[in-house]
């Protein structure tokens, strides 16, 4: 069936304009005035939107931590997205010690099965570089994965030593493969949280403690110089502030393959959220600074000094102790509240993928620090062109796949976990007033959300083959 959208303004990253859109076999195949086409269903967008539904490259779905697992699905945390206007996503597949590349993607790639309902690919994270595991990386690009995620911190757990990052960088600048770096200095974390916890320093503001901002700056700059070694495009994930950003502005100005990306959750709160009786739901990695780092961030996205805003998601119960009705259904699981009286033990991450649009645009766009243009390239466009998905992914353009988010510049609504459609039992925005929201998301032609009406099909997500060689923004 054929859809015609009609009336609306196109908002891409680098057009403003009006046109209608029609939509045959699952993409947009054609763009202009006075469209029209015998039997398509025609939808009215006028005073509206279009825009190209948002990518979010940072995702944690039913990701085992500590002893439970984060509390969104590939269906629920679909569900969530799809209302926040982001119809693909990248998740991250994590090899454990001692298995393949292989299996530890086979294991994701089970995940999304019979659930997923946007589209969706994977990373690989190494955390146990062996010959064999060498030599299997080229293999990915055959699964159509061409990215990497390495670990600086999580000692003993995810961390890799700099020979190890060394030379998979190597490897990847040689197979045009991007390498995403979570860029903390290990050692000098699991030294302070030791010592926070041996001098019964237990509170939570203890999680930004052990986490300083230099561990991060460190780290930031040894990933850079190691792609300026190696040649291999990085993109450092989850950059918090100021002097972080610079060591990425550092490499930028000299030419190097580096890009960075922030979440939203650092252009909203500070290490002060930390202190309220409920700030166990603020705890995540790195974690969050200050006020003039918030401020800091905006400028940094808006000039170009960042590409991309991913979010992190990775949401864990509040109080994991009593059920969450979900779609009817009841869901528990350990949460937050592992870490009552000890900062060490929160699982550390929150949710975000259905409030990363919503945020923006009501904070970035409508207050002036964003324009719609510079929205659509943070949120959708450079995700997919540094991913490997553009323009297939990331744009509204003839050939492109249909996913298309109708928004309603006027629409109003106040943010609450009692209606998000994440699965968690708590929304750090709770209370927040939105101004302009998705009023029909599309993926691939489909319709997932009207207004309040989900019609979303569990299964009907599609495995995203990227493609190496992409471009550096
Ligand atoms: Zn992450």
């Amino acid at each position: 069936m054929s859809i015609l959208i009609k009336g609306g303004t196109i908002i891409t990253a680098a057009d403003t304009y009006a046109a209608d859109v029609l939509i045959e076999n699952e993409k947009i195949s054609q763009i202009g005035t006075d469209l029209a086409r015998e039997g398509a269903q025609v939808v009215d967008a006028g005073g509206k939107l279009l825009l190209p539904g948002g990518i979010d490259v940072h995702t944690h779905l039913s990701l085992p931590f500590f002893s439970t697992i984060s509390s969104d699905d590939f269906y629920t945390g679909h569900k969530a997205a799809a209302f926040g206007g982001t119809t693909s996503h990248i998740d991250f597949a994590t090899q454990r010690k001692g298995e393949t590349l292989k299996i530890a993607l086979d294991r994701w790639l089970k995940k999304a099965e019979g659930k997923a309902v946007i589209d969706h690919a994977v990373h690989m994270s190494i955390t146990d570089l062996r010959p064999d595991i060498l030599d299997e990386i080229p293999s990915m690009l055959d699964a159509g994965v061409t990215s990497i995620k390495l670990f600086m911190s999580y000692v003993n757990v995810y961390m890799l030593d700099d020979g190890d990052i060394f030379k998979i960088m190597e490897k990847a600048a040689e197979l045009g493969m991007v390498v995403l770096m979570h860029a903390e200095n290990g050692y000098v974390i699991d030294s302070l949280i030791k010592q926070n916890v041996a001098a019964g320093n237990l509170a939570t503001e203890f999680h930004a403690k052990s986490h300083p901002a230099w561990a991060e700056t460190e780290a930031t700059l040894r990933a850079v110089a190691l792609a300026g070694i190696t040649g291999a495009s990085l993109y450092v994930v989850h950059m918090t502030c100021e002097e972080v950003v610079d060591q990425l502005r550092y490499g930028r100005e000299r030419g190097l393959p580096v890009m960075g990306e922030t979440c939203p959750q650092y252009l909203f709160f500070t290490e002060d959220e930390l202190r309220r009786p409920d700030g166990a739901k603020w705890v995540f990695s790195p974690p969050l600074r200050t006020k003039k780092d918030n401020d800091y961030l905006w400028r940094a996205l808006a000039e170009g000094h960042l590409q991309s805003v991913g979010t992190d998601h990775c949401p864990f119960l509040f109080d994991g102790t009593k059920p969450l009705m979900y779609e009817g259904e009841p869901y528990q699981m350990p949460g937050k509240e592992m870490g009552a009286g000890d900062f060490s033990k929160i699982p550390n991450g929150t949710h975000g993928i259905e409030d990363r649009m919503l945020m923006l645009w009501s904070y970035g766009v409508r207050q002036g620090r964003l324009s719609p243009n510079r929205f659509v390239e943070v949120t959708a466009t450079n995700p997919a062109k540094i991913f490997g998905m553009y323009p297939k992914k990331g744009t509204i353009a003839a050939g492109s796949d249909a996913d298309i988010v109708i928004w309603d510049p006027e629409a109003t609504k106040t943010v609450s976990w009692k209606t998000h459609h994440s699965r968690t039992d708590f929304n750090i925005y709770e209370g927040t007033e939105l101004v302009g929201l998705p009023e029909k998301v599309y993926v691939r032609g489909t319709l997932l959300v009207d207004g309040e009406e989900w019609y979303g099909k569990p299964g009907s997500g599609r495995y995203l083959h990227r493609t190496p060689f992409a471009p550096i923004i």
